[in-house]
């Protein structure tokens, strides 16, 4: 990212990793953190599988893991894959032979600990399918599954063990060649994969897949995965992320762009700046941002935009953003545009106004860019 010279406390040092592709995403390196989530479906059931992967890309997921747990699901996955507005990760646990077809059927990344396939012989096999395809692979640690000697050695899942764990996987994939690979090292407790995280950024410059395992419900989940990733991201550590919520997939990558949008790593479509409103307030700000956040869903270009329910705020934030509107009295509101007091608008008919006004930046926004490409 560029770094801001105006206002350096504004500035987030990313540590150097190296880049992978995963499909046609790269991941590390200079390339932006990517978003990811999950399906839930069954992932044999080919139609509704791929409806959740659309869903989930129209909200601005870069990439999407599918589990593929038996061979019924490694036969869809070609047709998901192939249909895929996004790359697609295999995410398959032991069964070496789950990730040959995956690694087949046109999986962009394999989601498996190689430690945990078997044999030196089963090792080989998917490595080479792997790079057969032009699959990259996530080791994936996790606090809850480490490996028995290693819980043996520390007594407990700790940061060093599951930072072990990593490192005896990624030696694996190493001796093999293979060096397409990022790493996670997840645990629901923040501390743990905080410290964790930390750990593996400092043992290796590959790619890190951040995540707060099993995080919870959609807004116990959203604040400790914000808590725990933000502050990694803060720190400059992650590559691409996964918010784990027990909730769609769509809410899982809408909350990954809040952490990141939050952060300034990423802007992806319109950004609301609101009041949370009192007794002063010109107009129903909360409805308002409601159905404003539902009405510009599909805008994908940055914009920022103030809401704000009366003067001693609506000012100030309307010279931050790209279009504000101010609560007033007597029924109407001040529309600003970059910054500046522009007309009166009617509270009445003031939502469709706004989405009138960010609809139109946006084509401008975009037209310039097209032109300028
Ligand atoms: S900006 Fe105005 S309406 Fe909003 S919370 Fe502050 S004082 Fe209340």
């Amino acid at each position: 990212m560029s770094l801001n010279p105006v206002r350096p406390w504004r500035n987030i040092y990313r540590r150097k990793s190296r880049q992978i592709m995963v499909g046609n995403v790269p991941v590390g390196g200079d390339a932006p953190i990517s978003v990811q989530t999950m399906t839930n479906t069954d992932s044999s059931d080919v139609r509704a599988t791929l409806d959740q992967v659309i869903r989930a890309a129209d909200v601005g997921a870069d990439i999407v893991r599918v589990s593929t747990p038996d061979e019924s699901s490694t036969r869809a996955l070609r047709e998901i894959c192939r249909e895929s507005p996004v790359p697609i990760v295999a995410d398959i646990h032991f069964h070496y032979k789950r990730a040959i077809e995956a690694a087949e059927a046109g999986a962009a990344c394999l989601r498996i600990n190689p430690g945990n396939i078997g044999d030196e012989k089963r090792v080989a096999e998917v490595v080479r399918a792997a790079k057969d395809h032009g699959c990259s692979i996530r080791i994936g640690v996790n606090a809850g599954s480490l490996e028995r000697h290693l819980l043996e050695k520390y007594g407990e899942p700790c940061p060093e063990a599951m930072v072990e764990s990593a490192m005896d996987h990624i030696r694996i994939l190493e001796d093999h060649d293979f060096r397409e690979y990022k790493i996670s090292v997840k645990a629901s407790d923040v501390f743990l994969a905080a410290a964790a995280y930390q750990g593996i950024a400092e043992a290796t410059d590959a790619p890190i897949h951040l995540g707060i395992t099993e995080a919870g419900g959609l807004t116990s989940g959203t604040v400790k995965s914000a808590i725990g990733l933000g502050n990694l991201l803060w720190m400059g550590i992650g590559d691409t992320l996964r918010v784990s919520l027990s909730a769609d997939p769509v809410e899982e990558v809408k909350v990954g762009f809040e952490i990141l949008k939050s952060l300034g790593l990423r802007t992806r479509g319109v950004q609301i700046i609101s009041c949370p409103s009192c007794a002063r307030q010109g107009f129903d700000v909360i409805a308002t941002v409601a159905e404003l956040e539902e009405r510009l869903e599909h805008i994908k270009t940055p914009i920022s935009l103030s809401i704000i329910g009366c003067v001693v705020n609506g000012p100030g934030e309307a010279l931050m953003t790209d279009i504000g509107f101010t609560g007033g009295g007597a029924g109407s509101g001040m529309v600003y545009m970059a910054g500046k007091q522009d007309h009166k608008q009617a509270n009445a008919d003031m939502i469709d106004h706004i989405v009138e006004l960010v609809e139109k930046k946006s084509a401008e926004i975009e037209a310039e860019k097209a032109a300028a490409e």
